[in-house]
């Protein structure tokens, strides 16, 4: 399956500020409509990877059997957060400074506009489903730290440790790499000739300073839920919290639109609102894939103004109503990917590099 765009008509009329404007004061109102009937149940993930395949699978189980879109999107996003050779989310996600994994998580229901997240959550493999209660069993929107653990093991989540072997031994090189001038280090890291061929031989690289997942679904009822679930910046100072559970930020859901989560510095992405942002430009009629490349336009615009050298890593993904969807982001040597799944089948959709200008 293609993105429907091309194959819909697609109108957009001003009708001045009114119907929705309790959601988007700011902008005058206008309606989306296109030909034809919207593709649903779809789920979505930012994850391009197998595993992102077995999530859509997962989800998909839970929307051809009429089951909801937020349950869908837990079920996907489990997954995701279960595989241990993943490092940037869940269990096997890259630890903060001290070597302890925290993860951040977010839930939105787009018919209620209710959400629930958690933040520097320890010792929990599936934030996501901590956040989904959050938003079904409390008042509340976001729960910290030890009350989030403690949130959790009253619903009864199994504590474990969640930092694997991998993740310790990525951890460690990059403490004994942090400075040469502390205590820690190899003997070559100490004597200060780190160059040598052999340190680097088992871990070349440490690729994963950020990444996150981010699933969205619509149900055959056209209800839409999302989730954003990370463990955020690997060897972030202890308490810092990214963009992922910060609704507006990480992820926003509005049923009368669409859904949208970003990945990537989730600095950039809170102080942009970034998620929000892409959901308002859908509302103006704008599609998926647009709106995700003009959230990093305005990103761009706004830094590149202070920091000429400002290349972030963010990465966005978006879907609408009518099952249309995009993804972009800023950086990397090729071009970002989601995955995709509805009654059309399992498709990888590829997005663009927008705005990254790098010479
Ligand atoms: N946005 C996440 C954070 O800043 C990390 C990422 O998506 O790469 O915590």
């Amino acid at each position: 399956m293609k993105n429907q765009l091309s194959r819909r008509k697609f109108v957009t009329s001003a009708m001045g500020a009114g119907t929705g404007a309790l959601i988007f004061p700011q902008l005058s109102s206008l309606t989306l409509q296109r030909e034809g009937s919207p593709v649903r149940p779809i789920i979505i993930t930012s994850h391009s990877n197998e595993t992102g395949k077995l999530a859509m699978d997962a989800g998909w189980e839970v929307l051809k059997a009429g089951g909801n879109a937020a349950d869908a999107v837990e079920k996907a996003a489990n997954v995701i957060e279960a595989d241990p050779e993943d490092t940037s989310v869940g269990y096997g996600g890259l630890p903060n400074e001290h070597g302890v994994v925290q993860l951040d998580a977010s839930f939105m229901d787009g018919k209620t506009y209710s959400a629930g997240a958690v933040a520097c959550l320890e010792n929990i493999k599936t934030p996501s489903s901590v956040a989904k209660l959050v938003m079904q069993r409390t008042d509340h929107v976001l729960l910290v730290g030890a009350g989030a653990l403690e949130f959790a093991r009253v619903w009864g989540f199994r504590e474990e440790n969640l930092l694997t072997e991998k993740a310790r031994k990525i951890w460690l090189r990059w403490k004994e790499e942090l400075s040469p001038d502390d205590d820690w280090g190899s003997p070559e890291h100490l004597q200060n000739i780190r160059k040598k061929e052999s340190y680097y031989r088992d871990f070349p690289d440490i690729e994963h300073h950020y990444g996150t997942t981010n699933v969205l679904a619509i149900d055959a009822n056209g209800d839409i839920a999302g989730c954003t679930t990370t463990s955020g910046l690997s060897f972030k100072l202890n308490g810092r919290v990214g963009d992922s559970p910060i609704i507006g930020a990480g992820l926003y859901v509005d049923n009368e639109v669409g859904a949208a989560g970003a990945t990537g510095r989730g600095e950039d992405v809170i102080k942009s609102c970034a998620s929000y942002y892409i959901v308002l430009r859908m509302k103006e009629g704008i599609a998926p894939q647009k709106a995700c490349e003009e959230a990093l336009r305005m990103i761009i615009d706004r830094y590149r103004k202070i920091n000429s050298d400002f290349y972030p890593s963010e990465k966005f993904v978006a879907i609408n109503r009518f099952g249309e969807y995009g993804c972009a982001s800023m950086t990397g040597k090729r071009n970002p990917q989601m995955s995709v799944m509805s009654s059309n089948g399992f498709l990888r959709h590829e997005g663009i590099v927008a705005y990254s200008g790098r010479p």
